[in-house]
């Protein structure tokens, strides 16, 4: 098999974590697979970067910032390189530029464009270990670039789509995805594989454990993705097709997002094209709208419901605002004291009964549901914030999430 093993920066922590990861790189060369490695920084390493920068500069050029950062990964990809030499492999690193990673010029936070694999594809015909340092690579006029915080988990998924390898573990300090959040939960499962789709859903809903932009590159790609922990044997997660899951559980998990507000606006004039004014100003403001209700009133007018991350509420009060100046709009209310609680399951597309069943649980927990919205993988409700946990563990628990 060909796999691409990625470490974050906590599993190269430090240089004993490093012969650690070399161990099981090691390991994995030795049972007959090609390998090939991408790295993050040692933990916090680029925060002391850009710290430093910070020291000369509050507006350092984006270009050096990038020259300066990628230096973080590179120091993990060679000393992981020299160690597996000592232990006898053939191994290189290679920076992304080496190891054919083409972007846009948009630095620190750039896309890739494509990968050549050329030089990689030589390197393992050669038997070797590559060791690429992530997050990183160059664009078309030559500048080493970043992929934005977090990017070495993009560098993987990349390199794997690109090398068409058969396996991209992502090594982290969790073991994997959890049906809820255990610290919620503590009868939590680790799922053993789950779909994109719903990984997306479960991470857009907070249960942060891989990027998102990593997930979404590795569907297009078509790359199965395993998150696994580095301090232990223990198996991980499979993120793959949902055709590879034989059997689908009716529900995977249960998210839970505490930072959305909600706002209610009263009495907005009946006509076309009010609500296409309303949340197109929202757009502009960059006000990003989650879920939207609305509901006819017995005059010529109507309320629409809506909820915004708590970070974007002022924004969105401005816009409501100016509404209410020109009378579109007679009255609005604003509650942050909410939250969401999502349940996520492919399964649902060919059951009846499952949003009935989320009904039940806050039902025979008396937790009023404010507002209801369904996908064809997820149902989302938006109830008080203080029966968060509550919410969360009695879905779990309705499901058979813990059985
Ligand atoms: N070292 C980079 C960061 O901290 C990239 C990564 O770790 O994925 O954002
Ligand atoms: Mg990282």
């Amino acid at each position: 098999m060909l796999i691409v093993q990625k470490f974050g920066g906590t599993s190269v922590g430090d240089l004993e974590r490093i012969q650690n990861v070399a161990n099981r790189v090691s390991k994995t060369k030795k049972q007959g697979n090609d390998v090939v490695v991408v790295v993050s920084a040692m933990s916090g390493e680029t925060n002391k970067l850009i710290s430093y920068a910070e020291h000369f500069s509050q507006t350092p050029s984006r270009a050096e910032m990038d020259m300066l950062l990628s230096s973080g990964e590179r120091v993990t990809a060679s000393l992981l390189a020299i160690a597996l030499n000592e232990m006898g492999h053939d191994a290189v690193s290679m920076t992304g530029r080496k190891a054919g990673i083409v972007t846009d010029s948009l630095h620190t936070k750039a896309r890739i464009e494509e990968i050549d694999p050329t030089t990689m594809r030589a390197a393992l015909k050669e038997g070797k270990i590559i060791v690429v340092a992530g997050f990183q690579g160059v664009s078309l006029d030559g500048n080493v670039t970043t992929l934005g915080r977090g990017g070495s988990d993009l560098s993987a998924v990349a390199i794997a789509g690109a090398l068409e390898a058969d396996l991209c573990e992502i090594y982290t300090d969790v073991s994997g995805i959890f049906t809820t959040d255990p610290r919620i939960e503590p009868k939590a499962k680790k799922l053993e594989k789950i779909s994109y789709d719903e990984m997306l859903e479960l991470a857009s809903l907070g249960a942060k454990v891989l990027q998102n932009r990593s997930v979404e590159l590795a569907k297009k790609l078509n790359v199965n993705l395993v998150t696994r922990t580095s301090f232990s044997e223990e198996e991980g997660t499979l993120i793959t097709k949902e055709e590879n899951i034989m059997e689908q559980p009716l529900v995977s998990g249960i998210a839970l997002d505490k930072n959305q507000a909600r706002i209610s606006l009263m009495g907005v004039k009946d006509r076309p094209g009010i609500a296409s004014e309303i949340f197109n100003k929202l757009a502009q403001s960059e006000v990003n709208v989650d879920m939207i209700i609305q509901n006819k009133a017995h005059d010529e007018t109507t309320n629409i419901d809506f909820t915004v991350p708590k970070g974007d509420l002022h924004d969105a009060k401005a816009v409501v605002d100016a509404f209410i100046q020109t009378g579109d709009i007679k009255d609005d209310s604003y509650n942050e004291d909410i939250c969401k609680v999502s349940v996520v399951g492919v399964g649902m597309k060919s059951h009846t009964g499952v949003a009935a069943k989320a009904f039940s649980a806050m039902a025979s927990e008396n937790i009023n549901i404010n507002m209801i919205s369904t996908s064809e993988i997820k149902i989302s409700m938006v109830i008080d914030e203080k029966y968060a946990e509550l919410a969360v563990r009695s879905l779990h628990s309705i499901y058979n999430l813990d059985k």
